[in-house]
């Protein structure tokens, strides 16, 4: 057994009463010492009930809940790859990642009628897992467990296309932590609280394991809850906050949340998405500074930061790489960009991901030796200071010129009346591909003032041929914006 790879047992030998983890509603909490001995006796369950070794597949279809902390013990002590499934899918297809990963077994909570699923997976109850705690069991002897082995697969949500089991290391584990505990100061003294889903790499990898890896203690929230976050922070008193912008846009609209002082955080943390100026304004005036970051599942997930000293002097940028990170562009001829030069974001470092699960093709797309290919678009200034400008799949031409749906995004949420705002790229006549704007607006606006709006920001080329005007935009199970429903619901509708 590589010890090095079992955090659970190195913490539990120093410090075996510490809370690692406590639900933030009943207040239950489990510490290093529980962790690794419940770790232990599931392990030996596991092998010795349902035969499951080194490299099985078990998943992991439910809400958030402590005892997928126990299951990762196992999986850093035995060698068996999780797989979180978000429990919202559809029952084919969940039914479709269970088959895919070949899962012998599943953790589920009721939320997944189990009984309609055709697969060969068994499926088990994740709050059975508790009863492995304070049960004594010798410590786990396995085979040699390699740093390069997985530990999850990790399904690409698919904002963009089919899901794609990303293969996530032990390796990838450990230095998306050294990178994460680095940039953002975190030790065993740090508490913290995480409300993102354990099916994402943003529940996992953003801020749970750097937590867990340094020794200290985390808050876990079920599912997010704006005013049950929004005092958390207060009670507990916390100095480092992590979220997506849609969650942090969500607590400002609470009624509590102007006479709610919560200085106490050093900063926010925010990624998966851009961050409007207007929301980041919103934090200044409480005192708060936002570090805008920037990741992906393939990735780490952590890559960038944007300190909070550079946090108004280079507003849209989402900082410098962490340190164990190389960031470059490519420009359209496969070439190193120049300054300012947007081209592909391609990111290389030892958290970047062997590839995908039996998917050689997707594998061979990505990966362009250590490099990984996100997808995106981007951008580095004289400074090295990144931007991300826009995925590459959402960029369209409109005349002849690239559009990036995030800056006429950034500009529409700039008008005092919008609160949400999406693009989407519509074939056009004349122009080849337009934009529609889909809007949330508080007071109604005209056409003529949001038209009127864009034509004072933006080039005539990039400003939206329609704009509509909805009630809430679609988003999907991690606060983003869900593009492919708002095409299918709404842009076979509209006239050209
Ligand atoms: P898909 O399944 O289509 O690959 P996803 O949203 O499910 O997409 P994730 O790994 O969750 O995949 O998200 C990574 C993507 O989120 C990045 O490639 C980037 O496009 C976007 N993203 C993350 N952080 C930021 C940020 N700070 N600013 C802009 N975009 C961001």
């Amino acid at each position: 057994m590589n010890n090095t790879l079992d955090w659970f047992r190195k913490w539990a030998d120093y410090q075996p009463d510490k809370t690692a983890v406590k639900d933030a509603m009943s207040g239950r909490s489990l510490s290093y010492g529980d962790i690794d001995t419940a770790g232990n006796a599931l392990a030996a369950h596991l092998r010795e009930n349902h035969g499951i070794v080194m490299g099985d597949r078990v998943a992991i279809v439910a809400e958030n809940h402590l005892a997928q902390v126990i299951l990762f013990a196992v999986a850093q002590k035995t060698g068996i790859i999780l797989v979180p499934i978000n429990f919202r899918l559809a029952p084919r297809e969940i039914e479709v990642l269970l088959t895919d990963s070949e899962c012998k077994l599943a953790y589920t909570d009721g939320c997944v009628p189990t009984k309609e699923l055709k697969v060969d997976t068994v499926f088990k109850d994740l709050a059975s897992v508790y009863g492995f705690v304070r049960k004594e069991a010798p410590a786990v002897a396995e085979p040699e467990l390699t740093e390069n082995a997985p530990v999850f697969i990790l399904y690409t949500s698919g904002t963009t296309g089919l899901p794609k089991g990303a293969l996530y290391t032990h390796k990838m584990l450990f230095w998306n932590s050294i990178n994460t505990t680095q940039s953002l100061s975190i030790n065993n003294d740090t508490v913290t609280l995480n409300c993102m889903p354990l099916f994402h790499t943003g529940g996992w990898n953003v801020l749970l394991t750097p937590v867990l890896h340094r020794g200290g203690t985390i808050i876990l929230f079920k599912k997010f809850d704006a005013l049950a976050v929004l005092n958390c922070i207060v009670e507990e008193k916390l100095d480092l906050f992590m979220a997506v912008p849609t969650m942090l846009k969500m607590m400002t609209e609470l009624p509590e949340f102007d006479t709610t002082d919560i200085g106490c955080l050093n900063y926010i943390v925010v990624g998966g998405e851009s961050m409007p100026l207007k929301l980041i304004a919103i934090f200044h005036c409480k005192k708060v500074p936002i570090r805008q970051g920037y990741g992906l599942t393939e990735v780490g997930p952590n890559l960038t930061s944007l300190h909070q000293n550079d946090a108004e002097r280079k507003q849209g940028s989402i900082g410098k790489p962490n340190f164990y990170v190389d960031v470059k562009i490519l420009d359209e001829s496969g070439e190193t960009a120049e300054p300012d030069v947007p081209g592909e974001i391609l990111i290389g470092g030892p958290m970047v991901t062997p590839g995908y699960w039996q998917n050689e093709a997707a594998t061979h797309r990505a990966k362009q030796g250590r490099w990984l290919c996100t997808g995106d678009i981007g951008k580095i200034d004289a400074e090295g200071f990144i931007y991300v400008l826009d995925r590459k799949k959402n960029m369209y031409i409109s005349g002849g010129e690239n559009v990036y749906p995030a800056e006429v995004e950034r500009a529409l949420l700039a008008h005092p009346n919008v609160k949400e705002a999406v693009v989407i790229a519509a074939p056009h006549e004349k122009w080849g591909e337009c934009g529609i704007a889909f809007l949330v607006s508080g007071t109604k606006i005209s056409e003529k003032d949001i038209k009127g709006h864009c034509l004072e920001n933006l080039a005539k080329f990039k400003v939206p041929f329609q704009f509509h005007f909805l009630d809430k935009i679609p988003k999907g199970d991690t606060g983003k914006i869900d593009r492919k429903k708002i095409q299918r619901d709404y842009l076979k509708g509209i006239p050209d």
